[in-house]
């Protein structure tokens, strides 16, 4: 028995039995994504943050009593989880505020945040004896999914848009997942899959229906908690495509109020590109998310490009229950961020990780974080996972490498040395 007590609909707070093998609400179909709800006061009468200080297992599994999972559920044995969080102070003097931490997702088995969630839906696949697991994903979800799946010999099926970066291409090729290259963007990939996973019965990881996935991503929120002993950071900055890591870091915070591990959440904000705002569109609006139509995006941030966030429910709550905010970023200050965290912090990330950072640097600007503020910058994916875009980032921040002949004097003139 895990500690679920069962499911409830972000929209009309139907509940749902723990043994609900459904996705969404019945009432409300896709667009009723389900919390997952737990037992806190049989969590904590068993476990302590003392229980936790001596657990020597360092993955997202140590915090095993907040997810959804049996306690004897065998999981895949790549390390997800337990990922660096740098105190970057050259970015915090940089800024002029009290302190900024980096969190590098892209220390991640695939390079990204996503194999948190995909690690939990292969979990959740072979607990239901799935022949096949799906997703559709901009590239990250799917090459976790491809990853975590192969470590386990899980047969998958991966939907992703053409234009995805090689890198992420070549990760689901490489892991040897059954590969889609849709002729579409991210929303035509996840509609083909979502048709696919309901005609062929194959088991549904995709983000923004599958309730367990922001189960597993939250366990990023309980590491920050953890690496700071339970104090919270004044706020986190997470880029936003379909929500579902900011409503995961979130039902972190949630999860910790309730068993009285933290007294308060930080603020947090969801950054987006100017060309996929749908979600900074209706907080500066006030529209309901429920009701608002797609946008039709367009990003150098691959990742966070979507044309409606599937998990703008969750999303839009994440930043409003905590007093933060949402935050658009041109795609040249995400562009700008790649080089700007790598060089200040030593974390080298994709645009979409970089994009926090951007945010970050925007709401100093706005007066919206204070010099006394401690912030963490979730750094979400790799730099590795889109050179193209890196090459781009340095060649427009005007960084050049010296082309030299291979001898002492040659270096000597292009150093301008006499
Ligand atoms: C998926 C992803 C995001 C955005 O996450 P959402 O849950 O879609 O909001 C940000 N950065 C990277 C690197 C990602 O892979
Ligand atoms: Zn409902």
């Amino acid at each position: 028995m895990s500690n679920v007590t069962g499911f409830a609909c972000v929209i009309c707070d139907k509940t749902y039995p723990a043994d609900f093998a459904g996705y969404v609400c019945t009432d409300h179909g896709n667009e009723g994504i389900l919390d997952v709800r737990y037992d806190y006061e049989r969590i904590a009468s068993s476990w302590t943050k003392k229980d936790l200080d001596a657990n020597r297992n360092r993955t997202m599994w140590r915090y095993r009593p907040l997810l959804p999972v049996r306690p004897d559920a065998s999981v895949p044995p790549l390390t997800v989880g337990g990922t660096p969080m740098y105190d970057a102070a050259p970015l915090a003097a940089d800024l002029g505020i009290a302190k900024v931490w980096v969190k590098d997702e892209g220390r991640q088995p695939t390079a990204s945040l996503k194999d948190r969630a995909s690690a939990m839906a292969v979990v959740k696949a072979q607990e239901r004896r799935a022949g096949v697991i799906t997703t559709a994903s901009t590239g990250n979800a799917a090459a976790a999914l491809a990853g975590i799946s192969a470590s386990v010999g899980q047969k998958n099926v991966i939907f992703v848009p053409k234009t995805a970066p090689e890198a992420k291409i070549a990760q689901l090729l490489a892991y040897g997942s059954t590969v889609a290259l849709v002729n579409g963007n991210y929303n035509a990939s996840f509609e083909l899959c979502m048709l696919a996973a309901e005609a062929y019965g194959w088991y549904n990881r995709n983000t923004g229906f599958n309730p367990f996935m922001t189960e597993g991503k939250k366990t990023a929120g309980f590491e920050i908690l953890e690496d700071l002993e339970w104090s919270t950071p004044d706020a986190i900055f997470v880029s936003v495509g379909d929500g579902s890591i900011i409503g995961g870091v979130h039902k972190a915070m949630r999860d910790a109020l309730s068993l009285g591990w933290i007294d308060e959440p930080p603020r947090l904000y969801g950054i987006q590109s100017a060309g996929s705002d749908y979600m900074v569109q209706a907080y500066e609006s006030g529209d309901d998310v429920l009701t608002k139509p797609p946008i039709a995006a367009d990003t150098v941030a691959d990742s966070i490009s979507a044309d409606l966030p599937r998990d703008r429910i969750k999303a839009m709550r994440a930043v409003t229950e905590t007093g933060g905010a949402y935050i658009r970023v041109s795609d040249d200050d995400i562009l700008d961020a790649v080089p700007a965290m790598a060089g200040g912090a030593g974390v080298f990330a994709e645009p979409a990780g970089a994009a926090a950072y951007a945010g970050l640097i925007a709401a100093v600007d706005r007066g919206l974080v204070s010099p006394s503020d401690e912030v963490v910058v979730l750094s979400t994916g790799s730099g590795l996972k889109d050179v193209a875009s890196a090459m781009k980032a340095v060649t427009a921040a005007g960084t050049k490498p010296m082309y030299i002949d291979p001898t002492l004097d040659a270096l000597k003139e292009a150093l301008g040395h006499q």
